[in-house]
């Protein structure tokens, strides 16, 4: 083990964010990573904001925020990573990864990492970043080799760092694929048109080759739903008609029941409709006619490390590139010090933006 001295900006409680040094401990197949650029995520704003449950909160702060980003090397690893290489950094770290001591293999960790790589994003004992564990706002980080990713030299920044927003996607697609419930013929609902949805969009033509037009979209901002380009596109979408047979939900909060009982109603029988909306509260959700159609509901959430070697690949793709900077349209924000995090967080909060908000860290140390 080596120390490794950090400052680390955290949120200490709604509203307030703290410089602390700490000591990390780096095991030979950690990497010492200086993240450079992240985004601004929901649940971080969730966080910020006080609006979660009082135990979560308490549970959880202190703590740095941020799990979408991207970062450098900055020293030659046994692992082969040299020092400047460009990692995405994947937030969600597996219990058998982040100790293996206590769970040597997979197996000895949980039911989840026993089904193997693809099911790792649901362990038991993960330690998930800016949520219970610190996330990007340190000047170093020390996160396993096994969980960063070498950005090829094709991608630039401001594509990568929506790695994890787009493995999020990627995963939610994927489920669909292995049920054998989408290939590229597949008419496809989409509920949401933020981020989730978008990236959604994008992943389901430029990696699963549906043309665009059949991804049908529903939002509620007309304004936001015209970067969906080419899709099919509705507000509210009551004039959908009724021959879907998968459908994404990508709303979240209260919305998430009108999105699945229109989903409901406008499905096949024996479709199939994919959660990816996090709720505080529990959702009443019309089940007399999942029943009555025999569809399938499936919870989808975050993404495995195995999901951004993929999610890289594909991201060589101009056209996909592209697609994907459509996200990138909002303002940037440079962060040095603390209340440069509550410009960005309150900007965050009170607008009502397109896209991401990126964040520069650590600007300074080169
Ligand atoms: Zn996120
Ligand atoms: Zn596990």
């Amino acid at each position: 083990m080596t120390k490794i001295i950090s400052e680390v900006t955290q949120l200490i409680s709604p509203y307030r964010f703290e410089i602390v040094e700490k000591e990390l401990n780096k095991r030979d197949s950690d990497l010492v990573i200086r993240p450079t650029l992240a985004c601004i995520c929901a649940a971080d704003l969730r966080y910020y904001t006080g609006n979660r449950r009082k135990e979560a909160l308490k549970k959880k702060l202190p703590m740095a925020l941020l799990h979408e980003g991207i970062g450098v090397v900055l020293k030659d690893s046994q692992n082969g990573y040299r020092k400047g290489d460009r990692v995405v950094i994947v937030p969600n770290v597996p219990g058998y990864i982040y100790d293996e001591i206590k769970y040597p293999t997979p197996e000895d960790c949980c039911e989840a990492c026993k089904k193997g790589v693809h099911f790792e994003n649901h362990c038991k004992n993960v330690h998930f970043l800016s949520s219970g564990f610190d996330g990007m706002t340190q000047s170093k980080m020390v996160h396993p080799g096994l969980c960063a990713v070498k950005i090829p030299d094709e991608v630039p920044d401001n594509v990568a760092v929506l790695s994890e927003l787009v493995t999020v996607a990627y995963n939610a697609a994927y489920k669909a694929y292995q049920a054998e419930k989408l290939n590229s013929k597949t008419k496809v609902l989409i509920f949401g048109d933020g981020p989730v949805g978008y990236s959604l969009y994008t992943v389901l033509h430029h990696i699963f080759n549906l043309p665009k037009e059949m991804i049908h979209v529903v939002g509620k901002s007309s304004d936001k739903l015209a970067h969906f380009k080419h899709a099919t596109k509705y507000i509210f979408g009551d004039e959908l008609k009724d021959d879907f047979s998968l459908s994404f939900e990508c709303v979240g909060g209260k919305g998430i029941t009108s999105a699945v009982d229109l989903s409901i109603k406008k499905m096949v029988p024996g479709g199939m409709i994919v959660l990816m909306g996090v709720s505080e509260e529990d959702v009443p959700i019309n089940t007399r006619d999942i029943l009555e159609k025999g569809l399938t509901l499936v919870g989808s959430s975050r993404s495995s490390r195995i999901n951004y070697k993929t999610v890289l690949e594909h991201m060589k793709d101009p056209d996909f590139q592209e697609s994907l900077r459509e996200l990138d349209r909002s303002e940037n924000f440079i962060i040095e010090q603390p209340t440069d995090l509550n410009l960005a967080f309150d900007f965050a909060a009170s607008k009502d933006y397109w896209g991401k908000i990126y964040l520069k860290l650590n600007q300074k140390n080169y």
